[in-house]
């Protein structure tokens, strides 16, 4: 039997167990057929890895969840954010049939993003399924951990095996005036909740906007030393109606890092695995590291396996360009398996090698709460 649990932003609803039956059946949004995936024996046996047109291997999905948020960080989103309707997102068994699409394919590791994931009614059954599904190994979630302390144990529970937490100042009001009405509070306790239920190792996720929070980075820089963290430094990105707020507040990765490194003396590099957007170093004779994501500035586009999965369905190719397959269209005119896993390996091999920023090409047809940063 599907667990219900409550959830303090929408009241939960179960997964429907007659999703995969592959009849018409009615959800909440709407009426869907659904064909049902292979079995776990078929889908293993068929299980084969996929690469781009660049030898890349595609192994990564990352999926949002909702494209809602109970915040509305600055770099992120416009106060009035208009969300989609939920009849043009993804149901829950509509996720999973593409999961199972996905690991197909070879995608061993998913990420559960958004909007605000936790949000979502549901969702630690939605990890629950996931995770059960055949060929994935690992899945994360990102997440701004304002409802962790209530979920982090039944998430842990269910199969997620790891959280990166978004905080972009360790300041009270500076957090508020970034999120728009934020309560820190909240995100440590939801820290707590994540290390006490074991999703380790906790990731901190840092946007730095020029005058919002260059000069917190010292700080957070600082938890290192004593948590065995990862924060993550990350240069904001331009998408959409916000892109000209977001490229004239960019801040480098060679300024966040020389920043650091004026209070905290020479870097020592960490261990690298070209994979991980990530590249690690460490404030010497701490237990944590940090992380820079120059997406911007220095992009690492060479060694990405990622595609995305938007709310409303499309597989995206690249982060920064509006490249998409449409999935959900097809999946609700009564596509089948092959047709869907046709689409996603088509699309996937045709995922562009990198960004456009420094031609001047950039997404502008989603903000990155659609499109599941
Ligand atoms: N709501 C969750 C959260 O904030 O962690 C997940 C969704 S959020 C879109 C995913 C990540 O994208 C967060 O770490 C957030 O800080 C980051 N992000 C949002 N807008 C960004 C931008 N313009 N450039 C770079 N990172 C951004
Ligand atoms: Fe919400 Fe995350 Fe975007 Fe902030 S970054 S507004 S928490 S989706």
């Amino acid at each position: 039997m599907p667990t219900t649990m409550r959830n303090p932003i929408l009241q939960e609803l179960p997964l429907t167990e007659a999703a995969m039956a592959g009849q018409k059946h009615r959800t909440r949004y709407g009426s869907v057929t659904l064909f049902p995936p292979p079995d776990a024996e078929a889908l293993q046996a068929m299980t084969e890895p996929t690469h781009d047109s660049y030898g890349r291997r595609v192994r990564y999905l990352r999926i949002s969840l909702t494209d809602a948020c109970n915040l509305r960080c600055v770099y992120c989103m416009p106060e009035q954010m208009q969300f989609r309707p939920r009849h043009e997102l993804m149901s829950d068994e509509e996720i999973i049939f593409l999961v199972n699409v996905a690991a197909s394919l070879g995608v061993d590791k998913i990420r559960l993003t958004g909007g605000e994931p936790t949000i979502r009614p549901g969702v630690v059954e939605l990890v629950r399924q996931i995770a059960s599904i055949p060929g994935i190994r690992d899945v994360a979630m990102t997440t701004n951990a304002l409802l962790l302390d209530e979920l982090a144990q039944p998430l842990a529970e269910a199969g997620l095996d790891r959280v990166n937490i978004s905080i972009d100042t360790i300041d009270p009001e500076r957090f508020r005036r970034i999120t728009r009405w934020g309560d820190i509070e909240d995100v440590w306790r939801g820290i707590e909740a994540a290390e006490r239920a074991g999703l380790r190792p906790v990731k901190l996720n840092c946007v730095v906007t020029r005058g919002f929070n260059e000069e917190d980075v010292i700080d957070l820089a600082a938890l290192t030393k004593e948590e065995d963290w990862e924060v993550r430094f990350i240069e904001m990105m331009p998408f959409g109606e916000v892109s000209e707020f977001q490229l004239s507040h960019v801040v480098s990765f060679r300024e966040i890092r020389e920043k650091v490194e004026s209070v905290f003396g020479a870097l020592e590099e960490a261990s690298y695995d070209f994979v991980d957007p990530s590249r690690p170093f460490r404030i010497p004779g701490a237990k944590g590291t940090l992380g820079f994501i120059s997406s911007v500035t220095e992009p690492f586009c060479q060694g990405c396996g990622r595609v995305r999965l938007t709310a409303d369905g499309k597989l995206r190719l690249c982060l920064l360009r509006d490249d998409e397959v449409d999935l959900l269209s097809p999946l609700r005119a009564g596509a089948d398996f092959d047709k869907i896993r046709a689409l996603m390996k088509e699309g996937a091999f045709h995922k562009p090698w990198g960004h456009g920023l420094a031609t001047g090409v950039f997404a502008e047809d989603r903000a990155m709460n659609q499109i599941g940063g």
